[in-house]
């Protein structure tokens, strides 16, 4: 039974004490509910054998936890659905995963949130990145939350976890760009946005030095 299985990897990518979540104290407390450890379980499956883009060779999972995590503790969100669609905010995107499966696997409400964070791949990059910048006002509260999240993890990473291949200029890009992105999203849940404006400041600074 594949849940089975899922239920399986999530216990060990939850129990992984390599995963520091690194904007609380730990795991979040949600990691104990049944349905976010179904998500993690997919996500991990989804994701198996991707690798965050620094150096390490961090199971890509951690940062679908991570998103989750900051959502949970720093934003205080208890909507479970929006725990879960963090889970699996990039299966659609960066796996072989079809909305048809998130939706029957997850329910519509759930894949619709995913489906709004989900970058139309067979466009060209800058146009993509412009569209995030364009969508963002527009997207529902719920959506702008995770990518809010999303970005604050992805900053810390550009910064504190650097792909190998960006110089410094193109990290100071990536944050031009999360933040002009960020600007559109604001007035979804302050608590992030602080957590964002903290996290580029500080990127920025190491970045500079
Ligand atoms: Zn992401």
């Amino acid at each position: 039974m594949i849940e089975k299985y899922w239920l399986e990897l999530a216990a060990e990518v939850l129990t992984d004490t390599a995963l520091t979540t690194r904007f609380s104290n730990g795991h979040a407390a949600c990691a104990a509910l049944p349905d976010i450890r179904r998500a993690t379980g997919f996500a991990a499956w989804k994701h198996t054998g991707q690798y965050r883009k620094g150096e390490g060779n961090i199971p890509y999972i951690h940062h679908p936890v991570e998103v989750a995590a900051i959502l949970s503790e720093a934003g205080a969100i208890e909507d479970n659905d929006l725990l879960q669609a963090a889970l699996l905010h990039d299966t659609i995107e960066d796996t072989d995963t079809k909305r048809e499966e998130i939706e029957s696997h997850f329910g519509a409400r759930i894949c619709s949130i995913v489906v709004e964070v989900t970058d139309d791949k067979s466009r060209p990059k800058q146009e993509r990145k412009a569209a995030q910048i364009a969508h963002g006002p527009h997207l529902s509260k719920e959506a702008q939350s995770l990518k809010l999240a999303d970005k604050i993890s992805n900053v810390f990473d550009v910064a504190f976890s650097t792909p190998m291949d960006w110089p410094p200029e193109r990290q100071l890009a990536y944050f031009d760009w999360a933040s002009e992105v960020v600007a559109g999203l604001r007035g979804c849940n302050t608590a992030l946005e602080a957590l964002f404006d903290k996290q580029v400041a500080r990127s920025r600074k190491a970045v500079a030095r």
